[in-house]
């Protein structure tokens, strides 16, 4: 990892310069960060949890054909992926009133929303990713109206799909922040799904219990953060009996991958 020329170090990842052009890898760190990172901690084994589930879901969303930046998984921390123009533009969709929602309109968390709610921030650490409308995305140029088209048809897809996913195993998709970025294939600029899906960037609320099994748990403190994104990769077949963060340890003690 370290003998690759680091690109950009971000709150959860780390993204190096890819083996061929038009690539990069994508390293998954164990920082946790909430609040804008006023919120600081380390979750042990996070970034190896977060890389496979990330990778089972965009291998599952090529499956069903959402264009994506996922090439393939190289280790247990690391994904090799094509190389974007990140798109300044966070799409959240949002199936039950929780977070920002309920605090910014008084909707009591655990609302089951009429229909599935769309909403965009811009994604800026100094300004803490205010809500924009889609005038603003496009007075000030940060996506197109095809892009933002396309962010919008991909982003109901998504919902819908990882929705039946995560009913299936048990556990409840109340919201998620999605990335798009720009992929220049000659003449071509393609919108397509960048960036990672797990437990950091959704809500998942476990069917029975209610339990949350995200990055809520950092958030507000109820600890039990790796249990739960741990317990949300074994039901998805992912880790079925080894404790992945264990073996990870241990190789990255060895100095391996
Ligand atoms: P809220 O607006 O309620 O804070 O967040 C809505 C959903 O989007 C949550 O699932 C939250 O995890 C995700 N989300 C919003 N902004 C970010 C962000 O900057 N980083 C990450 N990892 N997730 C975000």
């Amino acid at each position: 990892m370290s003998r690759r020329n680091k690109l950009y170090e971000g709150k959860a990842k780390v993204l190096f310069e890819g083996p061929e052009p038009g690539t990069i890898i994508q390293y998954f760190k164990d920082d946790a960060t909430a609040f804008n990172a006023q919120k600081k901690g380390t979750l042990q084994g996070k970034g190896v949890v977060n890389n496979h589930i990330s990778e089972y879901i965009f291998t599952a969303l090529t499956d069903i054909g959402i264009p994506n930046h996922f090439i393939e998984r190289l280790s247990m921390r690391e994904q090799l992926v094509k190389a974007v123009e990140i798109i300044p533009v966070e799409v959240i969709v949002r199936n039950i009133a929780a977070g920002s929602l309920s605090t910014r309109l008084g909707i009591e968390e655990g609302t089951h929303l009429p229909r599935p709610l769309i909403e965009f921030c811009y994604k800026s650490d100094e300004l803490g990713d205010p809500l924009i409308a889609e005038e603003h995305v496009l007075t000030f140029g940060w996506a197109n109206e095809l892009e933002l088209e396309e962010m919008t048809h991909y982003a109901f897809r998504i919902n819908d799909f990882l929705s039946g996913l995560f009913a299936g195993i048990g556990i409840k998709l109340v919201d998620f922040k999605l990335e798009f970025g720009r992929l220049y294939e000659g003449e071509e600029c393609l919108t397509i799904l960048a960036d990672e899906i797990s437990p950091d960037g959704c809500r998942l609320w476990d069917m029975e219990t209610g339990e949350k099994m995200d990055k809520d748990r950092f958030r507000r403190d109820l600890g039990g953060e790796m249990e739960a994104y741990q317990e949300v990769a074994r039901r998805l077949g992912i880790l079925p009996s080894a404790d992945i963060t264990e073996i990870a340890d241990h190789k990255n003690n060895k100095g391996q991958k």
